[in-house]
């Protein structure tokens, strides 16, 4: 079903079911006259208003050393401003109708599997990861989750070296040049999305180009904490996070709660009203943590999946393959 571009901002209050945006919800100077979300509007959030085009795919920012040695580092730390200066609130929706782990793919998770080989993340880690879980009536349903970027992060509060850090765009990253490896962060976080670079994994050459950002984690540091960063570098350059770019079922959309507007690539929706028309809602609530990752129920069910199939296919690490042979990295 196609859903509407132009629509009217209808902010979601605290008596919302826990669904709406209600870290945002008290926050002064919000507009009393509903405003237009358009497409141009959404290509200008992402950045595109100049290609006038469709999201593009652009090489990871891991690799962008090599052609554009400045500009990763001259955006990083600088929140994406939207319409008179305000800072955007990233967010991130997941359409659980429309997940159905990939099984209709015969593939493993492609969010998750595009996740690892854009960032390189060391095996075993999935940054977004796919939880099978029951249903209350019978059968299972899919649930990708990455960090859920609380607003009250547990894991920020209790690090010793401020190696993990609230951005004002609202994400959640980790320095791995300050982190000690302490893993007090990881037992904090009530989501279990941080983990720890035991190893000393080898890396592609193209890894070892990277000029190394918290917003990206590339290359990785042996004996630090890595997690999902929200992929803020990727969106200011104008393209959506790989997990986002990857999903063939569109389950994941990507914006801006302080616009109010998300898109998949493929359609754009009013964030709040995507979220309260729905009955969107975020896990584990209860522990006052805020997050920004919201959760529309479903089990893949606009994707023709059956609750009773169970089971998927474990995650591929495509850049594991291109670095045999490779000089092994160590720190
Ligand atoms: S999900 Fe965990 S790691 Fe992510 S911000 Fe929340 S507490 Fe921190
Ligand atoms: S937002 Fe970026 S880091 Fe987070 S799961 Fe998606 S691709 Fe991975
Ligand atoms: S979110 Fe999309 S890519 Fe990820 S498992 Fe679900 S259907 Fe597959």
């Amino acid at each position: 079903m196609k859903r509407e571009l132009k629509v009217e901002k209808k902010m979601m209050g605290k008596n919302d079911g826990g669904s709406g945006a209600s870290d945002r919800d008290d926050r002064p100077g919000e507009p009393t006259q509903p405003p237009k979300v358009s497409r141009r509007g959404v290509l200008r959030l992402f950045g595109m208003a100049a290609a006038g085009a469709a999201p593009l795919i652009l090489l990871p920012p891991v690799l962008q050393k090599a052609s554009d040695a400045g500009r990763v580092v001259e955006s990083q730390g600088e929140p994406a401003k939207g319409p008179g200066g305000r800072i955007r609130q990233w967010t991130m929706i997941i359409d659980l109708r429309s997940c159905d782990g990939c099984q209709s793919q015969g593939t493993p998770p492609q969010c998750t599997t595009a996740c690892v080989e854009g960032h390189f993340a060391p095996e075993p880690m999935e940054w977004i990861q796919i939880f099978e879980h029951e249903l209350p009536g019978g059968g299972t349903q899919f649930i990708p989750t990455p960090c859920q970027q609380c607003q009250n992060p547990p894991c920020v509060n209790v690090c010793p070296v401020a190696a993990t850090f609230s951005t004002p765009e609202g994400t959640v990253l980790i320095d791995q040049d300050r982190c000690i490896g302490c893993r007090i962060c990881m037992a904090a976080c009530p989501y279990d999305r941080r983990f720890f670079n035991w190893g000393d994994p080898p890396v592609p050459p193209e890894a070892l180009l990277a000029d190394y950002s918290p917003e990206h984690q590339v290359p990785a540091k042996k004996g630090t904490v890595m997690k999902c960063d929200f992929c803020p570098d990727m969106v200011r350059a104008g393209t959506l996070p790989f997990c986002i770019q990857a999903c063939p079922n569109d389950a994941i959309y990507y914006g801006d709660l302080e616009d109010d507007v998300a898109t998949n690539g493929k359609e754009i929706v009013a964030a709040s009203r995507f979220l309260s028309e729905n009955q969107a809602y975020r896990l584990k609530e209860d522990k006052g943590t805020k997050p920004r990752v919201y959760y529309i129920p479903g089990h893949g069910e606009a994707v023709g999946r059956d609750t009773a199939d169970e089971g998927r296919l474990p995650t591929e690490w495509p850049w594991v393959e291109r670095v045999k042979g490779a000089k092994t990295w160590r720190r």
